[in-house]
């Protein structure tokens, strides 16, 4: 089983913090697109799927035939098990919504809404064109098709933000009745706009203290609301947790197709170059889609699945762990683990070790002391 993720990376515009493989639609490069990527669909390794991720850029940015022929393509594909978890990425600004009904009728059971935030401040200073009324048009475009789940995506840590604006944001998700919330903290990509802004202006940026102030407002509404912090950045009503990104916190196989997109497969993760000309190139010419590998073994694996692991709710368990990955974790990493028990950011037990509340908000702390003390065991007799 594994999860399979489709890269469509066309958007309206293009949004200034944004570092994904993306570019501004243009008919004739999607369509070239479009056509590479049913080829790469049609002989791909025939796996069986366990759920299915459409995510860019803007999937709904092309053409609502050009989805249906990728889903289709997908669908025929890999044989998934009935009423698998489908998702597509939406923007509520991305011309109409028409197609979503179309979507849903050719098994998407989850709408994933790119919004980032229902303050038009907020939306402005992230480059984003929609209004507060364009997302509830959107969500509520998705929820007439039939959807199974939304979601909606935020931001927090923005420019100007404040708490007062994030939790207004967050109890405007709420009150348009989404299932799912992802909450993610602005990270200033190298290369980027924003990054040039960070440069010029540094202090127009929230530090660290500001940026868990705010964090913690979300998990505090979101929390009262019913919604469940199953993973550091994301929140689920009871039944409504995302199956396909649990693959990837699970440290789970998944089969990324098109330009800029990953794989984990056999315990090899690849990434396919980020060059829409030199995807499409290779397909045309039947030669294989020029990617990086790299095979990830003993401790380094050990270590790239607690960091994934330790991002969910429930944490490592110690048992399964150990006889995947063929070490005893509890003595492994003992110094390390007494140390982050110490500074109380993780529960280590027998069963589990997982983040404390507190450790949240140092995660990547907790997470940077395992892959040291990972490395320093490498090479052990
Ligand atoms: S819409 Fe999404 S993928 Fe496209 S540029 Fe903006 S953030 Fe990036």
């Amino acid at each position: 089983m594994a999860a399979i993720y489709v890269h469509l990376p066309f958007c309206p515009y293009l949004c200034p913090y944004c570092d994904f493989a993306k570019w501004p639609y243009r008919r004739s490069q999607a369509r070239r697109y479009v056509d590479a990527l049913l080829v790469e669909i049609g002989v791909a390794p025939a796996l069986q799927g366990e759920t299915v991720f459409l995510g860019g850029g803007t999937p709904n940015a092309l053409p609502v035939e050009d989805l249906l022929a990728v889903l289709r393509a997908v669908r025929e594909r890999f044989s998934l098990p009935p009423g698998a978890e489908i998702s597509v990425e939406v923007n509520p600004d991305a011309g109409s919504f028409d197609g979503f009904a179309a979507y849903v009728a050719q098994g998407v059971t989850r709408f994933s809404v790119g919004v980032q935030s229902f303050d038009e401040a907020e939306l402005r200073t992230l480059g984003r064109r929609h209004s507060a009324d364009d997302i509830a048009a959107c969500v509520a475009a998705a929820r007439r098709a039939g959807a199974r789940s939304i979601g909606i995506d935020l931001i927090f840590a923005v420019p100007g933000q404040t708490v007062e604006s994030l939790r207004h944001s967050i109890e405007k998700a709420i009150a348009l009745g989404v299932d799912h919330l992802s909450c993610y903290g602005l990270t200033v990509e190298q290369g980027t706009p924003y990054a040039a802004w960070q440069a010029r202006e540094p202090s127009a940026f929230l530090d660290a203290d500001g940026e868990a102030e705010l964090y913690a407002a979300a998990i505090e509404t979101l929390e009262g609301a019913g919604f469940e912090h199953y993973e550091i950045s994301n929140f689920a009503r009871p039944g409504h947790r995302c199956a396909h990104n649990w693959t990837y916190w699970q440290n789970g196989e998944y089969l990324g197709l098109g330009v800029g997109a990953a794989s984990y497969l056999g315990g090899e993760r690849s990434v396919a170059t980020k060059s829409l000309e030199a995807y499409c190139a290779a397909i045309e010419a039947g030669t294989e889609v020029p990617r990086e590998r790299e095979h990830l073994r003993g401790d380094a694996a050990a270590g790239e699945a607690i960091m994934l692991l330790l991002r969910t709710a429930e944490g490592v368990e110690v048992e399964p762990f150990n006889q995947r990955y063929g070490v005893d974790i509890l003595s492994s990493y003992r110094p390390a683990i007494g140390r982050l028990v110490a500074a109380g950011l993780i529960i280590a037990s027998e069963r589990r070790i997982a983040l404390t509340p507190r450790g949240r908000f140092l995660a990547n702390d907790v997470c940077a002391e395992f892959i040291t003390a990972g490395a320093r065991t490498e090479g052990r007799p």
